[in-house]
């Protein structure tokens, strides 16, 4: 009698869709849909358990934090404390968490070994402020990111500069990061806070439209743009964190 060959009942497991091809079909599927809706997709359906949402605590940070909250109440949020931060923005994370009922809050802080090896005096941002984002933003993030396979931003075009082209559906080192406020603009932001009666940075009425840390925050005037304010004078508008992977950053010799 022929024998008859075991069947093998082990099914290959399909290879991971890449980041990029993701997007685009995301990009496609979710055409038109209002934030919420595209939030809530992605928490649902696309990602569930797979994604955080990022957050500044700044000064138009109340809307997304509202709106995905309203989805999922649970949704990971990560802040990133550079330690840097202004006291005002350490209330109004606190305020907001309390006032939107956030449950799962992961305040991120630098490791202390970057700290002590690369900025000991704390004074980095002062001649090397891509350094002092790489191990106060990038890599605290970066390890904040294992586990999601994409991530929630609360990025807009209406803040100019590199932001000006950002679409709804990115990628950045293999996740796929999602900016559903995308084409927010200042007014209506402005009016979702009002009227959802959301409370205000502090530091918004005294020029702040934008607000990053201490060091590298100032005020605007007036006819510049929200994010004139950061890194004043130097040629450097964005901390790293949006940026795709650059090799680790070596403390420089002369911070040493
Ligand atoms: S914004 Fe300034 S203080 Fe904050 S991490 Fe970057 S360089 Fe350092």
């Amino acid at each position: 009698m022929e024998r008859v060959a075991p069947v093998n009942h082990i099914v290959p497991s399909l290879p991971a869709e890449p980041a990029e091809a993701r997007a685009r079909r995301l990009a496609e599927r979710y055409a038109g849909k209002t934030a919420a809706g595209v939030i809530e997709a992605m928490v649902g359906c696309e990602f569930p358990g797979r994604i955080a949402l990022v957050s500044s605590f700044g000064a138009e940070s109340a809307v997304m934090l509202h709106i995905a909250v309203a989805v999922d109440p649970a949704l990971p949020v990560i802040f990133l404390d550079t330690g840097k931060l202004f006291p005002e923005t350490l209330e109004y994370c606190e305020r907001l968490v309390d006032a939107l009922g956030l449950r799962d809050i992961r305040r991120v802080t630098p490791a202390a070994r970057d700290l002590l090896v690369h900025d000991p005096r704390g004074d980095l941002w002062a001649d090397h402020a891509n350094s002092c984002c790489h191990i106060r933003k990038v890599l605290p993030l970066k390890r904040a990111l294992v586990g999601f396979d994409a991530w929630f931003t609360g990025r807009k075009r209406h803040h100019g500069g590199d932001r000006t082209g950002i679409e709804v559906f990115e990628t950045q080192d293999g996740r796929v990061k999602v900016n559903p406020l995308a084409h927010w603009d200042r007014h209506r932001i402005d009016t979702y806070l009002r009227r959802n009666r959301l409370p205000r940075h502090p530091l918004e009425a005294k020029g702040y439209p934008s607000i990053g840390c201490v060091p590298c925050t100032g005020p605007i005037g007036a006819g510049e743009g929200p994010r004139a304010g950061r890194w004043r004078g130097l040629s450097k508008s964005e901390c790293g964190i949006h940026l795709a992977a650059r090799p680790e950053v070596s403390r420089p010799a002369s911070a040493c």
